[in-house]
């Protein structure tokens, strides 16, 4: 037991060592950025190149501290009865435009889910599904369709984002969840990680499959709290609540 707890009082102190420092290297980017634009107003176009890149990497090591710090915050103490199916629909809402642009359908499916509730925290569950989802796109060049995939199993809730990407490869699929991992020139390697997080704070479990050039699959499984089912007396059908 005693070493459980030093390993908790550690991973704190690291969370909260990456925080300070995220912070503290925000003010110094500032002023670079503020002189990068600065810069930029005046100059001839080899070094407007330069300053593109610049500003490029900047906006990439503010993407990281932003990702840090949300990977560092302790878990929500708030838990709360979540509609996952909420959840999924804000997501839809707010990444369909940016999906669309890219010749890209992000759908739900929901037929064979009824509806249940999980104790959870919205928010990070929403950035959650966001991080899968922003994947997805990334790597559906060419368009197409999007699922989440909302299904009841095993007593509890099945969210799943399937996409029509590449794929992954071995060592990929190998290294996925590591942090810093990324094969995008821009990207930060820090998505998943959350991703992982989020699902760990909910006692739920991922699991990915895929297949090189047809798609992957992101299978995130959540107990319930409380779930609605159906009973017919006579001509009527009552919906109640159970309680888990
Ligand atoms: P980032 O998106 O910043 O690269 P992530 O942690 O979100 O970091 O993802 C890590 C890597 O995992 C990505 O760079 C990509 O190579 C791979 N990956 C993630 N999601 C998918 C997906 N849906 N299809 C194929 N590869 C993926
Ligand atoms: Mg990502």
């Amino acid at each position: 037991l005693k070493k459980q707890v030093d390993q908790q009082d550690s991973l704190n102190s690291i969370g909260h060592m990456a925080a300070s420092i995220a912070h503290e290297i925000r003010n110094p980017m500032t002023s670079l950025k503020g002189f990068v634009d600065l810069l930029k107003l005046n100059c001839n176009d080899d070094h407007q190149n330069y300053l593109s890149v610049m500003d490029s990497e900047l906006q990439r090591m503010e993407s990281i501290l932003t990702e840090l710090l949300y990977l560092s915050k302790p878990k929500e103490r708030s838990y709360d009865e979540t509609s996952i199916k909420l959840v999924v629909n804000e997501v839809i809402e707010l990444m369909l435009p940016h999906a669309m642009s890219q010749n890209i359908l992000l759908k739900m499916d929901d037929c064979d889910y009824y509806p249940m509730y999980i104790r959870g925290n919205h928010n990070r569950l929403k950035q959650m599904l966001i991080n899968l989802v922003k994947n997805a796109i990334e790597v559906m060049c060419n368009g197409g369709v999007i699922t989440i995939k909302l299904e009841n199993r095993n007593g509890g809730v099945e969210v799943s984002v399937i996409d029509e990407g590449r794929g992954l490869t071995d060592t990929e699929m190998d290294q996925l969840f590591t942090p810093f991992f990324t094969t995008k020139s821009t990207g930060t390697g820090l998505g998943l990680s959350l991703v992982k997080k989020v699902v760990e704070e909910h006692n739920g479990t991922i699991n990915v499959e895929s297949s090189v050039g047809l798609g992957t699959t992101f299978r995130i499984a959540l107990p319930v709290c409380k779930r609605q089912f159906l009973r017919q007396d006579d001509d009527n059908v009552i919906e109640m609540w159970m309680d888990f």
